[in-house]
């Protein structure tokens, strides 16, 4: 039997459908109601013993990805036990953990994910390092996601790819965190949730909370004035990636040069990719860190346009926050842009 978690009389995931309901969003209820079924099993198998207990007194969560490690860590202080998983500088669309990263995971009493296809992994990786169904937050489950645009998914005029995939245009964008706002409207019901593993840590996660909303409203702003500045609106980028920070922040997507992360971009796709680039009128082209830059660097050779890289993901020097990491990207933006 699965262990007993404190699911009973907390609902951040029932107020985040009900907000919900009001837009248009496929799928996204369904993903939803599949998360709460699954707490709801995890809280029925405790009926009928005593009131639900905290798990453990530093209760241990597994993230996925670096941006929202972070939050989760600044979030949860000394309260919890956060274990970022993806190493920094690999890819969190294809990332399979070692034995002993697996291992690591033993104990885990929640996983936070972006999901909507991104890093479903972890959850599999946990429940098998646990020998049970732990519970998962699905952070872009909460959000009004955006759709996959065709160029971010390797649609351009002329050029359509045959084979079906989570990066498919209209499907929904993983890659929320880019955006300074998206994170701020997830933090209240992450804080909710460590709060239902620890209800004696609320007050100071509370606190943490604000002190990252307001963190995250100045990021927010910086990044508005700064980007009203920039000369060109056109991006080309390695993968779909940025699509949430374009809309945010009024660029545009304009072509990306890997469509299908970690899957070498065809020569007949990076054709189509120089033949669109002679009516875009954008500047440069970005590799990413995780991604191998040669694609990228063979479009910026043939197209005649410089390389700069956009960074996804961070974790590393001088992108070791989340707020660093942004502004790392945003830094990039301006002398690409300007
Ligand atoms: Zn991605």
């Amino acid at each position: 039997m699965p262990r007993q978690l404190p699911w009973s009389g907390f609902d951040p995931f029932m107020s985040a459908m009900n907000q919900r309901e009001s837009h248009v969003h496929p799928g996204g209820g369904k993903r939803a109601a599949a998360l709460i079924a699954a707490l709801i099993v995890l809280a029925a198998c405790g009926d009928g013993e005593s009131p639900a207990t905290p798990v453990s007194s530093t209760p241990k969560i597994a993230v996925s990805v670096f941006p929202l490690c972070n939050l989760t860590e600044r979030l949860a202080g000394e309260d919890f036990e956060v274990q970022c998983v993806l190493p920094a500088g690999r890819d969190a669309h294809s990332y399979d953990p070692t034995p002993r990263e697996v291992a690591a995971l033993e104990g885990t009493d929640l996983v936070v994910i972006a999901g909507l296809g991104l890093d479903e992994w972890l959850r599999q990786v946990v429940n098998s390092a646990t020998s049970e169904e732990v519970a998962a937050l699905e952070l872009g489950g909460l959000i009004e996601t955006r759709e996959v645009q065709a160029p971010e998914a390797g649609e351009l005029e002329g050029h359509h790819h045959d084979h079906g995939h989570s990066h498919a245009a209209g499907a929904p964008d993983p890659h929320f965190w880019l955006d300074p706002r998206m994170i701020a409207e997830v933090l209240p019901t992450l804080r909710d949730t460590l709060a239902a593993l620890k209800p004696e840590a609320r007050e100071g996660l509370e606190n943490r909370e604000r002190e990252l909303q307001t963190s995250l409203r100045a990021l927010h702003r910086e990044i508005a004035d700064e980007a009203q500045t920039w000369t060109h609106r056109n991006i080309v980028t390695f993968h779909g990636s940025f699509g949430y920070f374009a809309d945010r922040y009024n660029l545009n997507v304009a072509a990306v040069i890997e469509p299908f992360p970690g899957q070498e971009p065809s020569p007949r796709y990076l054709a189509s990719v120089l033949s669109a680039l002679e009516n875009i009128e954008a500047p440069v082209v970005f590799s990413e860190p995780q991604l191998e830059a040669r694609p990228a660097r063979l479009v910026a050779e043939q197209s005649g346009r410089q390389m700069y890289e956009l960074d996804p993901l961070g974790g590393t020097e001088g992108r070791d926050s989340y707020e660093a990491l942004i502004r790392h990207n945003v830094s990039v933006l301006r002398r690409a842009l300007e």
